[in-house]
């Protein structure tokens, strides 16, 4: 089956589903994002996404390309058309296709709406849990407004090309100061030796992942206690356990940080128990096929 996308108001075949060259996207990465973990069919946290992508547009000034209601649907329909069952949906919104010009476009254009869905590896994705991950540090080179889910994400691309360069599946963005903000494309989390469930809190520095809210549900119900502050890598690397959330991954346990064992190098009990009950605290949208 081949695969389709929604560009600007039509289902294409992927080789046909193109955006223009001058696209503010392509040329300024003057857009936004989101991606959802698509399960059993059904759009996993959507309401927090669509929540987090209308904060993200009003804080570029980017247009809504449509309403809430008719952007839920084609979310659904992208899905059911590529009869994603496991996967993720990802849209992008860009300020759309000017004459290239730094200003924005004045009058205002159309923005420009992509959406894809694919399927991914569920046995895969738990195996992969089953080790755990290995991770790097490197300098965290973005931009402040990293709360606002753009796809100006370059820094991004090469912390995630140093972490494959190095035999690592994610790096995690250290700043000044020595305290990790958050990884790549996933946000961070260590437990201490007593406990303590310790992540960076989300008003400065990191993108406020959904998942990292809904784990913030989950944690409560463990009882475990919460630590929402600034870690550095000593006390990572010291960490009983380590772990990433994202949409894509879930609760991804880190089993080493720049080549030292984290806990028993293992997949530690507590990440693993948090993976386990993400799915109960998420909202589970109805099935879509
Ligand atoms: N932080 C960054 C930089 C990301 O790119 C992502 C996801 O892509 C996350 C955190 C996790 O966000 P979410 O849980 O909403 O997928």
């Amino acid at each position: 089956m081949s695969r389709i996308a929604y560009v600007n108001g039509r289902y294409l075949p992927r080789r046909d589903a193109t955006v223009h060259i001058e696209d503010r996207g392509y040329q300024f990465a003057d857009g936004v994002y989101e991606v959802c973990e698509v399960r059993a069919g059904a759009l996993i946290d959507e309401r927090l996404h669509m929540a987090r992508l209308q904060r993200s547009l009003h804080e570029l000034r980017i247009a809504p390309p449509m309403p809430p209601a008719a952007l839920a649907t084609v979310l659904r329909e992208t899905i059911r058309r590529n009869r994603v069952s496991n996967g993720i949906v990802y849209l992008q919104i860009t300020r759309g296709v000017a004459r290239r010009d730094f200003a924005f476009p004045d009058p205002p254009v159309r923005p420009t709406l992509v959406v894809t869905a694919r399927a991914l590896d569920f046995a895969k994705n738990e195996r992969t849990a089953a080790d755990g991950i290995v991770v790097i540090t490197v300098p965290d080179k973005r931009w402040p407004r990293v709360d606002i889910k753009s796809v100006s994400l370059l820094p991004n691309v090469l912390a995630k090309q140093a972490a494959r360069d190095q035999g690592a599946r994610e790096a995690w963005l250290v700043d000044g100061n020595g305290f990790v903000t958050e990884g790549a494309s996933s946000n961070a989390w260590i437990i201490t030796e007593d406990d303590r469930v310790v992540t960076r809190p989300a008003d400065a520095g990191i993108l406020r992942g959904v998942t990292r809210t809904v784990l913030l549900e989950v944690i409560a119900t463990h009882g475990l206690t919460l630590e929402e502050r600034p870690f550095t890598v000593a006390e990572a690397l010291a960490a009983k356990e380590a772990f990433v959330t994202s949409a894509s991954q879930i609760v991804m346990p880190v089993v080493r940080i720049d080549g030292h064992a984290i806990g028993s190098g293992k997949p530690g009990p507590l990440a693993l128990a948090l993976r386990r009950d993400f799915h109960r605290h998420a909202e589970i949208g109805p099935k879509e096929r």
